[in-house]
């Protein structure tokens, strides 16, 4: 897809403020620094508009990018926050398995992972709750140009690893810097948003 047209529709605090457009919807987790935001600035061109790095500890939001009128790129924050209370955390956590199991219109979701690294606990255990509610799940495993050529058959075998990976499920190496893995990205989104 060729992206001329993205913007970001809202920061929604909770359901009443989700689109109701019925346009499908792609979400994308990670943790914080992964590298979310980088790769949905490089998937649309556009290097400002997901915001890199947000903050830990400020308010959790999921927020609605909405691409070329055609679907919606939604970003759920960095889960893993240590400075979130307790109470925050469950909150959050209620709001999302909310979303996640009663969006009729999330068609995927993109689990964004760091090549380099064996997946953490939290990588599994989003991609283990992904699983469980039967979403299907593109891993991006992002900044693949930090890992020389010869030695990704190793890291992506890791992170297959690390995840129990499910063969049903999408893989993608990714580099937001050259662009590694852009357009198979692509192809797999237009598949689920049946573009
Ligand atoms: P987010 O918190 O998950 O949204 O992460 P960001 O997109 O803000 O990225 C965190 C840091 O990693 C930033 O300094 C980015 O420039 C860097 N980064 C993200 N993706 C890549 C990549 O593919 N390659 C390299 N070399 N750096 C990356």
């Amino acid at each position: 897809m060729k992206v001329t047209k993205a913007d970001i529709v809202i920061s929604a605090v909770g359901p009443a403020q989700y689109p109701d457009t019925g346009l499908p919807e792609i979400a994308l987790a990670g943790r914080s620094n992964v590298g979310k935001s980088s790769f949905i600035n490089k998937m649309i061109h556009r290097k400002g508009l997901a915001r890199t790095s947000s903050k830990p500890g400020k308010t959790q939001t999921l927020n609605f990018y909405i691409i070329q009128e055609l679907f919606y790129f939604v970003d759920v924050p960095g889960y893993g926050y240590a400075k979130v209370s307790k109470t925050e955390r469950a909150k959050w956590g209620k709001m999302l398995e909310t979303y996640f199991t009663e969006r009729e219109t999330l068609k995927a979701a993109i689990s964004v992972v760091d090549l380099r690294h064996a997946p953490s606990r939290e990588d599994v255990q989003m991609y283990e709750f992904l699983k469980y509610y039967n979403i299907p799940v593109i891993v991006v495993a992002t900044k693949a140009d930090k890992i020389p050529r010869s030695k990704w058959n190793k890291h992506v075998k890791q992170v297959k690893d690390g995840l129990d990976f499910d063969p049903n499920d999408e893989f993608v190496m990714f580099s937001s810097e050259t662009g590694e893995g852009e357009k198979q990205a692509w192809q797999i989104i237009e598949k689920y948003i049946g573009y």
